[in-house]
């Protein structure tokens, strides 16, 4: 069976010294001087009665596993590319001249047999600034593996390309890309930091063209995103560096390696570990809570809250945020935790550029279809997925979807700690792409007055993104100035347009 024979050459290879030389690689079995008379079914017999006698290696006994990554948690606008295999010199010089050229560092998941074959290539890798990880010994499918075989090919690994060019490498990655619980724990009984999986795959292994390739990443571009390609399955890979990197410097991403990425971006906490995650909490004691209801805050300086509801994909919240950089605007986005949860560094990005983040329930259900149980449970849910995403707590400020809500709802959602609703006055409807940005624009501006709250969206496939900057100019020529939403509520005492229930 093919699988037995792999798993005998495993342990084999245990006893395995590579050395390379001019390219070529010459094993020499240590321990076996008669090496050349011996048959394989010999070689396999020694090599299985060594297990015994080896054990399995006390670091194993730990149920301890490595960190698994498939995305790396970052609000930056940076990601990974990465290489399975080891392509011949051709091709790896074309490759790595193309990264050159577009200045990418990538990190490239080596297998150890190649790395003995062909060091000076190796060398040329690491000399080019590009990261070495481990990609196991020769690609083999571990899945049904025993640990301890892992372990051994992941040391061995290790080991080769330590003594070829001088790297640890702090990561591994399987041949597929898929990880077990058991290739997490030899990673961490080896002390290596990570497994790594992938967020993007372009899957250049089925003969897809270079401008394929690259339109694959460029649709699925987005923070922290681990991109998997492989140098020796499809030639066209050298040229799609070109189209890749073209798309990320358009949408203004950059590509550095799995260790830096890392580096640049947040330690991830987990939920329980977060001072305020349970600020929000399940209360059936809702009857006599009292809440307070904001529309708007008039306060006589023309101060107006410009506010974004729900979720959408990278490239529409990109497309706000830059535009409410370019002018310098603050604002506040009510979340929907569901969609957050999906893409939680685009989430702390908005957080980053300076902007404030309130609740807008788990799934945007209507809270007035549901019961006191279901409507707790989604501002709950809502609360946690948003500080879990944004490291942080959100504003204990709820809006309700769609803006429905009624009294006995807003004292179901103040008695798990939510007492701030906050609506609008102004509502251009842009969740309806029947609404153009010239109605979204006039009917903005029609209804704005001092202390207005305005109501907009980061759905996808609105007019909204069209409409901003008109919106923005159009309010600011008539000497409206944008604030966040709780700077306007450091007017409302004593308001009139507070509805104190
Ligand atoms: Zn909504």
């Amino acid at each position: 069976m093919r699988n037995q024979q792999a798993r005998v050459f495993r342990r084999s290879v245990l006893m395995l010294t590579v050395v390379a030389m001019a390219g070529l690689a010459v094993l020499v079995w240590t321990g076996w001087l008669s090496l050349g008379t011996h048959s394989s079914e010999e070689a396999v017999s020694s090599a299985d009665e060594s297990v015994p006698a080896m054990g399995v290696p006390s670091e194993l006994s730990s149920e301890e596993r490595s960190l698994a990554i498939d995305t790396i948690f970052t609000s930056q606008k940076q990601m990974a590319l990465t290489f399975n295999g080891l392509a011949d010199m051709e091709t790896m010089t074309s490759l790595l001249h193309e990264l050159d050229k577009h200045d990418i560092r990538a990190t490239f998941f080596l297998p150890g047999m190649r790395v003995a074959e062909e060091p000076d290539l190796v060398e040329k890798i690491v000399q080019a600034g590009h990261e070495i990880a481990n990609n196991t010994l020769d690609q083999q499918d571990m899945s049904e593996w025993p640990i301890a075989d892992i372990y051994e090919d992941l040391r061995l690994t290790n080991e080769l390309i330590e003594r070829e060019v001088g790297i640890q490498p702090r990561y591994v990655r399987s041949r597929s890309g898929d990880y077990t619980d058991d290739l997490r724990r030899a990673a961490e009984a080896l002390g290596m930091e990570a497994v790594v999986g992938y967020s993007i795959n372009p899957r250049d292994r089925d003969g897809k063209s270079a401008a394929e390739i690259g339109a694959y990443v460029d649709r699925y571009m987005r923070r922290g995103a681990v991109v998997l390609l492989h140098t020796n399955l499809n030639p066209e890979i050298v040229d799609a560096i070109a189209y890749i990197a073209d798309a990320a410097t358009h949408k203004g991403y950059s590509f550095v390696p799995i260790g830096q990425l890392r580096e640049n971006g947040t330690v991830y906490k987990p939920l329980e570990e977060i001072p305020g995650f349970d600020a929000a909490q399940m209360n059936p004691d809702y009857a006599d809570r009292t809440y307070t209801l904001i529309e708007s805050i008039p306060n006589g300086k023309k101060e107006i809250a410009m506010t974004f509801d729900d979720w959408g994909s990278e490239d529409t919240i990109n497309a706000v945020l830059d535009i409410l950089d370019d002018y310098d605007l603050k604002c506040t986005f009510f979340l929907v935790g569901e969609g957050v949860e999906k893409n939680p560094n685009l989430a702390r990005a908005i957080l980053d550029d300076g902007h404030e983040i309130a609740n807008h329930t788990y799934s945007h259900k209507v809270v007035t279809t549901l019961s006191p149980k279901e409507l707790q449970e989604e501002v709950v849910k809502g609360h946690q997925a948003l500080t879990e995403a944004l490291q942080e707590p959100p504003l204990m400020i709820f809006r309700p979807p769609t803006g429905v809500f009624d009294d006995t709802a807003a004292r179901i959602i103040a008695a798990t700690g939510y007492q701030m609703i906050v609506n609008y006055d102004v509502d251009p409807m842009d969740w309806d792409a029947a609404h153009s940005a010239e109605d979204i624009t006039n009917t903005i501006l029609e209804q704005t007055v001092d202390g207005s709250i305005i109501l907009l969206h980061i759905l996808d496939d609105k007019h909204t993104i069209e409409a901003l900057p008109n919106v923005i100019e159009g309010l600011q020529a008539e000497g409206y100035s944008f604030v966040k939403v709780t700077e306007l509520m450091e007017y409302m005492s004593g308001n009139e347009r507070i509805l104190e229930q």
